[in-house]
């Protein structure tokens, strides 16, 4: 039996932090969390004890829009306390398998393959040849391959019309057959034409926010109505519109969008589109990138203590990880130390001072 204790961390508490804290962590669960000094029973000799100096001991950072191609991007994430990330397509499938596999990095939760349209964007990706789906009767057997494959969730990419997406009836026929499978679908839509498309198709979440546009509180209060999520990757839409601008697409129109979801009372949840990949046109940092985002989520309007909600228990509850996204006992022992209080100051989460998963130091 191994047993950690972390001693003197505060941890999360409403919008706020707990009083200084122990925190103790058998065989990679944690077992107790309760306020004030290990009790003298609680510390044998044995015992690995990490001093926690004030610090605050946070539930391991969830990253929900990644692209995962090596053991290195893991281990990158892993580093900056990112211990989950949501790989929103990468293949060949059995480097997805092989990444899903590994141990003592972050997990990966990945839709595999994804849904494109003929002759969008992605389409000049390099994605295997089944990412196309043409024909609303070949919708089943594509929903089908994934989950052979194993995929956790089902990704689309959606466009403007007239601009090489997939067509509205197919978006509807991949929401139908996943959700007989009784997986989520997200959506990517960087453009409000496209967002309202995968709304009409009733897709479970909208990745990305429109630059061209921002989304208004009608669209914004009927993706509450519609119980629809969002994870808009502020982080990419920032640096597209920097490196790469399109007149009339612009930075501000991406964060008006994350305002108008957030004062509606959508759940955000934060995904940067960290990608080092050849063939992608552009590349983000893994695990530094998500605590920009949380910075930029909080430039949205979101408080510190939502922008960290929206790293850790609403994406593990939208996509059912009942045993991660807080310190709690009987949860997974994925955890982030850092100096200073992120509820006040949320680019304290950079100050990262040590990190587990399953309870082992990385
Ligand atoms: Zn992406």
């Amino acid at each position: 039996m191994t047993t950690t204790v972390f001693t003197d961390v505060h941890v999360l508490k409403g919008d706020g932090l707990s009083s200084p804290s122990t925190v103790i962590v058998t065989d990679g669960t944690i077992v107790t969390v309760h306020q004030g000094a290990p009790t003298a029973a609680e510390v044998s000799d044995t015992t690995d004890v990490i001093a926690g100096d004030g610090g605050t001991l946070l539930p391991g950072l969830i990253d929900a829009h990644v692209h995962i191609n090596t053991r290195k991007d893991l281990d990158a994430l892993a580093a900056h306390g990112v211990t989950t990330a949501f790989d929103m397509a990468s293949w060949p499938i059995a480097l997805t398998a092989t990444m899903r596999a590994e141990q003592g990095t972050a997990s990966t939760i990945s839709a595999g393959v994804p849904f494109i349209g003929a002759n969008g964007p992605h389409s000049h990706f390099g994605m295997p040849g089944d990412a196309i789906v043409t024909d609303p009767a070949g919708v089943a057997a594509g929903v089908a391959q994934r989950v052979a494959d194993g995929s956790d969730f089902i990704k689309i990419v959606t466009e403007a019309p007239g601009r090489g997406g997939p067509e509205p009836e197919i978006i509807a026929a991949v929401v139908e057959a996943a959700h007989a499978a009784r997986l989520q679908v997200v959506a990517h839509a960087s453009h409000l034409a496209a967002f309202i498309m995968s709304l009409d198709a009733g897709v479970d979440v909208i990745t990305h926010v429109p630059t061209e546009a921002a989304i208004d509180q009608a669209v914004a209060r009927r993706m509450v109505d519609e119980g629809r999520l969002a994870i808009p990757t502020l982080t990419v839409s920032q640096l597209l519109t920097s490196k790469r601008p399109v007149p009339g697409q612009t930075y501000e129109n991406a964060l008006a969008s994350v305002a108008a979801m957030h004062q509606a009372g959508v759940p955000i949840m934060a995904g940067t589109d960290s990608v080092n990949q050849p063939g992608v046109p552009f590349s983000i940092p893994l695990g530094t990138a998500l605590h920009g985002e949380l910075e930029l989520l909080v430039d949205a309007g979101l408080s510190p203590a939502e922008a960290l909600r929206a790293a850790t228990s609403t994406p593990a509850q939208a996509f059912g990880l009942d045993d991660r996204g807080a310190v709690r006992e009987g949860l997974r022992a994925d955890l982030l130390l850092i100096q200073g209080d992120p509820t006040s100051q949320i680019g304290a989460t950079r100050n990262v001072r040590g990190v587990w998963i399953a309870g082992r130091r990385v």
